[in-house]
């Protein structure tokens, strides 16, 4: 599946998105004599794995945090712009989707090194194809980050270098069980069809061999928060009503009344609606949250 999403409509799926508990995730992130090592992420995805790699040895803060909250739009508060200019190691996403942590970092005079995963994923390559930034649901792209965030912590603290090799090799391995999960996935159920409100578990889906029959011009305008063409709606719960697709991923901190009524159109047609987030559930680290993903996918092909 490809994904069209316009450059200007990332802008403002991020600053949607952006958004959310801002106010209550930055404690951790200034304490600054404790000697540990600051990292500043743009979402708490980030945060968990630069957390399992550091352990006890780093102070992580992550910007956004909450997927239950209803997106608004993200105010920088001074807090979260203390916490940046001393930070030792920022970490964004990229691809228009955190815009706010560029100003961040502009907004103050800090030397740290930034890691745009987009950037890292390689997975942009350009041309007229819109890219789709939700690059975390992409498990080689998180082992890569895996590994750059392991030289970037060793290069702040060389001390702890073996534990964090050792905290990211396990990790890494975690990764890869996912992602072979996905292959057999992939094995069983490649060519099943499947849509999704925005495209939030796009790489995840690739990875399954699931094609993705969302009209874009449906999860572009929700992406947008624009106004969806009535075509597209239409097109969008025919899906459902023809027998068109296994699956519909929805996503909560993007709903409207048309993905509601998409979802209606899923449930009455008993076709399962599996939710996914772009932030961690409470209580959840990556590796979790990804597993329930994708057992959550799985349990759906099977119905
Ligand atoms: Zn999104």
């Amino acid at each position: 599946m490809r994904n069209r999403l316009l450059a200007l409509p990332l802008v403002a799926g991020a600053a949607a998105l952006a958004l959310t508990g801002c106010a209550t995730s930055s404690a951790s992130g200034e304490a600054s004599s404790d000697g540990t090592i600051k990292v500043v992420a743009s979402t708490n995805v980030y945060g968990s794995i630069v957390e399992t790699i550091g352990g006890d040895a780093v102070s992580v803060t992550s910007i956004l945090d909450d997927p239950s909250q209803d997106p608004h739009s993200f105010e920088s508060s001074a807090r979260t712009q203390l916490a940046v200019s001393k930070a030792d190691l920022l970490i964004e996403n990229g691809g228009g989707y955190d815009d706010f942590m560029t100003t961040l970092a502009d907004a103050s005079d800090t030397k740290a090194d930034t890691i745009n995963v987009v950037k890292l994923s390689g997975l942009d390559k350009g041309g007229d194809t819109e890219f789709n930034e939700h690059v975390f649901y992409s498990y080689p792209t998180m082992v890569k980050l895996v590994d750059e965030v392991t030289k970037e912590l060793s290069a702040l603290d060389e001390g702890s270098q073996d534990a964090f090799e050792e905290n990211a090799d396990a990790l890494t391995t975690k990764l890869e069980d996912l992602k072979s999960q996905t292959d057999a996935v992939k094995q069983q159920d490649a060519g099943d069809k499947v849509a999704y409100t925005e495209p939030v578990p796009g790489y995840l889906f690739d990875a399954m061999g699931l094609e993705n029959e969302t009209p874009d011009a449906f999860s572009e305008a929700i992406e947008e928060d624009d106004d969806v063409p009535p075509a597209a709606l239409r097109d969008t719960l025919a899906l459902f009503t023809s027998g068109g697709v296994r699956l519909l991923a929805y996503n909560d901190q993007t709903s409207s009344p048309e993905t509601e009524q998409v979802q209606k159109a899923a449930e009455e047609n008993d076709v399962p609606v599996v939710g996914v987030t772009e932030t961690l559930p409470e209580g959840q680290d990556y590796v979790s949250w990804q597993q329930a993903n994708i057992d959550a996918v799985k349990a759906a092909l099977q119905k």
